[in-house]
């Protein structure tokens, strides 16, 4: 029986266009080397094999399938395996109010806006609690094993900031079924073309702002690739590995911004980062609050619940959690909680910082092991304790980056004047929809890859379907010449690239965690200078043309040096304390709620600007406040003019 190439990421099939016979050989920068460049075309591009990237696949293939376009072609293209996308990782499950319970969409919208501070549009928070439900059911229809009741409905959990148990979950390993069922469910549709091992470089946008592809290279050949195409779909997760003590894995480095950013378009609220309270010392690993919702409680090294003290009392009785108390208090709030308990002495020091203790026993094994079976095993490889008996030791982390790519509520891409950027679509944790503000309510960003990942996969099919195929010498040229500069970067370069990893964790750390201040946002500021200037001679010992991983996390870091400067003059810029970002020298919350905006200008230089609150999927709004130039960024322009690198 002849097998399906795709099933084993062997070459992507010829399709209409096929891809062009003339595959271009330019020299590469360096002594008699040269490079392949393999055009091919695409309906869609889609950047991300997460949970946003795959629901825009499907999405693309059934729109362009319901206007008979069976011979469309949607590009899948991620830098790994699509199943090592870091969804994989998602643990506690995904918001939505089950219809027919004591739930309502309402106290969703209401719950989620809380949790925003202000900065969320609740038209967007809306437009995502309206189709949570049908997209979680939509999962189970295509195979998603979601634990039940014993009535046979979907089982939900309380997450903390949630007035109700709303949170579907299949035990703790939510992201691996959610990323299993979405996955295999690419693999019966001919129309999706994968790309695996690709890492994207760029994106191809016309002078006018027009989406037209994207460059990459393909690990495997050692090629680089451009995919032409009407409409590109970016979903390439967040930033939040940019830190040292994160729950992201090593893939989660911010490329897409840094993209967006190179192509002229602004980010939104970078400075708005989670730290999750959670996580084991050391890995970093997430101990999922879904552990707090079926009961677990937090104690200090005297063994007595502190958070009460800390604004979060009053005390709810051990094993009956209660919305919004005590351990089910908004995550921003626990990890302040637990900044204060370190600093007055409460906290139990080991060789990774101090922890507190999450006590799960009072649970008891059959519930631990039928509702948190990951957590269990983490914490008895990574921790050496079994939490049926000991309580588990536990320290924040930075988690998840509510900042991103400027959307609407659909994940239409918008410039900095507020206008749709044509054929250009985000979606999941890189994309800022307007849903979680300046705080994500937990399980409220898997629903989001879902509703927004296929929102923005249906739109764009329609702009495939109304535009001419992408063509256009002078785009290959320019991809061309992006992909030689990044490179050139082979077997140049004198500053070993480890070292400013780390000094990047570790100020990010050290100067950007729970509390800031502008001595410490100096500090990090001038680090980043330093390792922004560093980066420039960065060393990529590895010269070889495939799976060059050396070269792939160099450009990595240079995409979280990009996003952190960002994040840091954006954090600068807001004097005020809101959702994740509490400022110990202005702990006041300003009367006018304000987004971030951060752009590159064509110099390179990054400015920020604090731009009105408004509606979801409106315009950016005037600019009204402060103008930043941190004196700092990338050489290069925007558009098609964009030739340079990272950081
Ligand atoms: C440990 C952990 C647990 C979590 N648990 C929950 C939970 O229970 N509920 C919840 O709602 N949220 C949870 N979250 C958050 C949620 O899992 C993520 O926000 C979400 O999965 C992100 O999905 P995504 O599709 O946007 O990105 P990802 O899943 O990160 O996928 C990004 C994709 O982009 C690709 N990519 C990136 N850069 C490039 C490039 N240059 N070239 C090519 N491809 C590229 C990658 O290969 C990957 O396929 C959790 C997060 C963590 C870290």
């Amino acid at each position: 029986m002849p097998v399906h190439p795709r099933l084993h990421g062997q070459a992507p099939r010829a399709r209409r266009p096929a891809p062009d016979p003339d595959r271009l050989r330019h020299p590469r920068r360096g002594p008699g080397r040269s490079v392949v460049v393999r055009v091919e075309h695409a309906d869609v591009v889609v950047v991300g094999g997460g949970a946003a990237g795959l629901s825009a696949a499907l999405a693309a293939v059934e729109a362009c399938a319901a206007a008979g376009r069976d011979d469309a072609v949607v590009a899948l293209v991620s830098k790994v395996y699509p199943m090592r996308s870091h969804t994989v990782a998602a643990e506690g499950g995904a918001a939505g109010v089950v219809p027919g319970g004591e739930d309502t969409l309402d106290q969703h919208v209401a719950d989620t806006l809380a949790g925003g501070a202000g900065l969320s549009h609740p038209d967007a928070v809306r437009y995502v609690v309206e189709r949570a439900a049908g997209e979680l059911a939509r999962l189970e229809r295509l195979g998603m094993p979601w634990s039940r009741t014993a009535e046979g409905r979907p089982a939900v959990r309380r997450f903390g900031g949630m007035s109700r148990p709303r949170t579907w979950f299949a035990a703790d390993k939510t992201g691996f079924h959610l990323l299993h069922t979405l996955f295999q469910t690419t693999l019966r549709e001919r129309s999706i073309r994968r790309y695996d091992e690709h890492v994207v470089l760029d994106l191809l946008l016309t002078a006018e702002r027009e989406a037209r592809g994207i460059v990459g290279y393909d690990q495997q050949r050692g090629e680089v690739v451009v995919v032409l195409a009407p409409a590109v779909v970016l979903a390439t997760g967040g930033y939040a590995r940019a830190w040292g003590t994160s729950t992201n894995a090593g893939i989660v480095t911010g490329d897409g911004l840094s993209m967006a950013l190179r192509a002229g378009l602004p980010l939104r609220d970078l400075e708005m980062v989670q730290v999750h309270p959670t996580c084991l010392p050391g890995s970093g690993l997430l101990i999922t609050e879904a552990a707090r919702g079926e009961g677990g409680v937090l104690v200090d090294a005297t063994g007595q619940r502190y958070l009460a003290d800390y604004g979060l009392g009053p005390v709810t009785p051990v094993g009956a959690p209660e919305p919004r108390r005590m351990e089910l208090g908004p995550r921003d709030k626990l990890s302040q909680a637990f900044w204060h308990a370190e600093r007055d002495g409460r906290t139990v020091p080991t060789r990774d910082g101090g922890v507190v203790h999450l006590d799960l026993r009072h649970l008891g094994k059959a519930v631990i092991d039928e509702r948190l079976p990951l957590v269990s095993g983490l914490a008895r490889r990574f921790a050496g304790v079994d939490p049926v008996h000991e309580p588990v030791p536990v320290r924040p982390a930075a988690h998840y980056t509510m900042g991103g790519i400027v959307t609407t509520a659909s994940g239409q891409v918008l410039d900095d004047a507020g206008r749709p950027v044509d054929g250009l679509f985000a979606a999941g944790e890189c994309a800022s929809t307007g849903l979680h503000g300046a705080n994500r309510l937990g399980s409220n960003s898997l629903v989001e890859t879902l509703v927004v990942g296929r929102e923005a996969g249906l739109a764009a099919a329609g702009v495939a379907g109304s535009r001419a195929p992408a063509q256009g010498t002078e785009l290959v040229d320019h991809a061309r010449d992006l992909a030689d500069t990044r490179l050139a970067m082979r077997g140049r370069g004198t500053e070993p690239p480890a070292p400013l990893r780390k000094e990047l964790g570790r100020v990010l750390d050290a100067d950007v965690g729970i509390f800031r201040d502008a001595d410490g946002l100096a500090r990090a500021s001038a680090t980043l200078d330093d390792l922004h200037a560093r980066f420039q001679d960065v060393r990529v010992a590895d010269t070889a043309d495939v799976l060059n991983t050396d070269w792939a996390q160099v450009l990595e870091l240079g995409a979280m040096l990009t996003v952190a400067r960002g994040a840091v003059a954006a954090a600068v810029a807001r004097t005020e304390s809101r959702g994740a970002h509490q400022r110990l020298d202005h702990p006041q919350t300003d009367d006018v709620a304000r987004h971030s905006l951060v752009t590159l200008d064509p110099a390179g230089e990054t400015h920020v600007r604090l731009v009105p609150v408004e509606g979801a999927g409106t315009a950016i709004g005037a600019d009204i406040g402060t103008d930043i130039d941190t004196a700092v960024g990338t050489p290069g322009g925007t558009a098609v003019g964009t030739t340079q690198g990272d950081a």
